[in-house]
């Protein structure tokens, strides 16, 4: 089932946006039924599991870890995690840029904003991104890199309402672009959409799309 999900949903994703084939609690024989019909990346919000999933599965995996991500616990996934889709503060990168450093690479980050309405979801305000964006420590972090921002609309079923969400992370992603990361090409993604809103977010701008249960089924 899992081969027929993950190509029912990569039609519906047009060649220039990621999918990222979200695993999390999901068994290793799943992973690798996906890897067969030759998804590569894959993501996790647990460290444990992220560091178990790295350890026995196949090394060209791209480990992309999209969920909250506690300080002390960046060291555990920094030797191999390709991408952290949940800045949510400055001490967070500034500990991803530190445990980078100390495994000689650097690590491509996407700053989470707060769109939802619920406040149980985390992430940056925009105040809070342009006074991390123009301290002069930030320039300082030489091992971390801005690939750009990510986040997660309310749960409802108010189509509307998600879409304004996602307008209002695609405006926050062109602003930060003309204002610090005009002539960096590397800032390029918005990571918005998941299995009951990707294809709002696509229509919205999402070039990278976190898609769970839609391919492994509910959890
Ligand atoms: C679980 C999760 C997803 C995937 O959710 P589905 O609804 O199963 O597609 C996407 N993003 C984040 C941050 C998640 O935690």
């Amino acid at each position: 089932m899992i081969k027929e999900n993950l190509n029912t949903v990569s039609t519906t994703i047009p060649s220039d946006v990621t999918l990222v084939a979200v695993s999390k609690t999901k068994p290793h024989e799943d992973i690798l039924e996906a890897y067969e019909a030759g998804q590569r990346i894959f993501g996790e919000n647990k460290v444990q599991e992220l560091v178990d999933k790295h350890e026995s599965l196949p090394k060209d995996i791209e480990w992309h870890m999209i969920g909250h991500l506690q300080s002390n616990k960046v060291k555990n996934i920094a030797p191999f995690v390709s991408l952290i889709h949940a800045v949510d503060s400055f001490k967070l990168l500034k500990e991803i840029n530190k445990q980078a450093k100390k495994n000689d690479r650097t690590i491509d980050c996407l700053l989470q904003f707060h769109i939802a309405q619920e406040d149980s979801k985390f992430g940056l305000s925009f105040v809070e991104a342009k006074e991390i964006l123009e301290s002069n420590e930030f320039v300082e972090l030489q091992n971390i890199s801005i690939f750009g921002i990510m986040g997660m609309a309310t749960f409802t079923q108010n189509e509307e309402q998600i879409r304004e969400e996602f307008q209002a992370l695609e405006n926050y992603f062109n602003v930060l672009k003309s204002h610090y990361f005009k002539f960096n090409n590397h800032f390029q993604h918005i990571s918005m959409g998941m299995s009951g809103d990707y294809q709002i977010a696509i229509e919205e701008g999402s070039t990278m799309v976190r898609v769970g249960s839609l391919i492994f089924g509910s959890r």
